[in-house]
């Protein structure tokens, strides 16, 4: 029998699960090609190694850097390069695909989507939205007639949805998330000590020392750049308050899309969300002392999931257990 396969085909990393088998996949989304041949030399882990360190013909790519797809060729590379290594198509049968791939995707690349799987030996191919698979695979009950907040937060996008009987009621979308908290250390470091460091280094220190609320975390990191003014190599010591500093307007931009959400949600639902609380899923989520920050902002009492980066790939297993089911919800 044909083993039913879900694809997170997230901003930050790509996951796949297979039915029987858990997540068989998880690898960052990121290509490395040759830039005269156009040649891929690597993908996933591999590629994201090389990021900031590949010699003048070689780029490592982040097809879907900022929250929509940049390079439409290298996601659907990537895609392929995964699928293939599964080795779905057997003589007898193949398997359902279910992808959850970013909210604002256009219905173009969407097809596209669609065309890699089905060549990389799909059946049937299903598209869902992720803030409702993070829910689900968060455990939330969210086919019952009652309101379920989620927010997750990924590389690109910070997602936050309220949904009620299987259907997102309101929700919205900001491009200010993992990533752009990288970048914002990473402006933040060269604007306060003229130094440059990469990308590798501003999401260390976002992850290592890095806190929502000022004042809660005392860790230090010795980072180490290009000094702007003299150009030659320098270390520094960076304090988890900086990480804040560089973060508060970014966080701010999320809480209000979240205050947002939370007015626009008629009030039953509302009152459902303040007895079940808000769950946070997504890399990003896990940023310390995010859930505190949140829920003193937004007065609802705000909790993390399990696993924060695996819960759209579990959730697309869910979907797919209960689609074999008698209950096909989605056609
Ligand atoms: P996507 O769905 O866009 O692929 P993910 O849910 O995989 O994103 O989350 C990736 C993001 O989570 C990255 O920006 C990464 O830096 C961030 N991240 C991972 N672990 C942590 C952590 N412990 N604290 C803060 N951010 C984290
Ligand atoms: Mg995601």
């Amino acid at each position: 029998m044909a083993k039913d396969v879900g694809i997170d085909l997230g901003t930050a990393n790509v996951l796949i699960h297979v039915k029987g088998r858990g997540i068989v996949v998880n690898e960052p989304s990121v290509v490395a090609i040759n830039n005269k041949t156009g040649q891929i030399l690597a993908v996933g882990t591999e590629a994201r190694d090389m990021v900031g360190r590949t010699p003048g013909d070689i780029t490592a790519i982040k097809p879907m850097k900022d929250g929509v797809i940049a390079d439409f060729d290298m996601v659907q590379e990537m895609l392929r390069f995964f699928l293939q290594k599964l080795n779905l198509k057997t003589f007898f049968s193949r398997p359902r695909i279910l992808i959850c791939c970013p909210t604002n995707i256009t219905s173009v690349e969407q097809k596209a989507i669609r065309e890699v799987a089905e060549k990389s030996g799909g059946k049937q191919i299903f598209l869902e939205e992720e803030p409702k698979v993070a829910a689900i695979g968060a455990g939330m009950e969210i086919f019952e007639p009652t309101g379920n907040m989620v927010i997750d937060i990924g590389g690109g996008t910070a997602d936050v949805a309220v949904l009620s009987m299987g259907d997102i009621v309101t929700s919205e979308s900001v491009k200010v998330a993992g990533n752009s908290w990288d970048n914002d250390i990473l402006q933040y470091i060269k604007r306060k000590y003229n130094l440059l460091i990469g990308e590798r280094t501003s999401e260390a220190l976002k992850i290592n020392i890095g806190t929502a609320i000022k004042g809660t975390r005392n860790e230090k990191m010795d980072i180490r750049g290009r000094d702007l003014v003299t150009g030659l190599p320098k270390t520094l010591t960076i304090e988890s308050d900086e990480i804040e500093e560089a973060i508060h307007d970014s966080l701010f931009t999320m809480i209000r899309a979240a205050k947002h959400v939370l007015e626009k949600t008629p009030p039953e639902l509302s009152a459902d969300i303040i007895d079940r609380g808000i769950i946070m899923t997504g890399g990003g989520s896990m940023l310390y002392g995010l859930t505190e920050l949140m829920s003193e902002q937004l007065k609802v009492p705000v909790l993390l999931t399990e696993n924060p980066l695996d819960v759209v790939a579990l959730g697309t297993g869910v979907l797919l257990e209960s689609s074999s089911s008698k209950k096909r919800w989605w056609f």
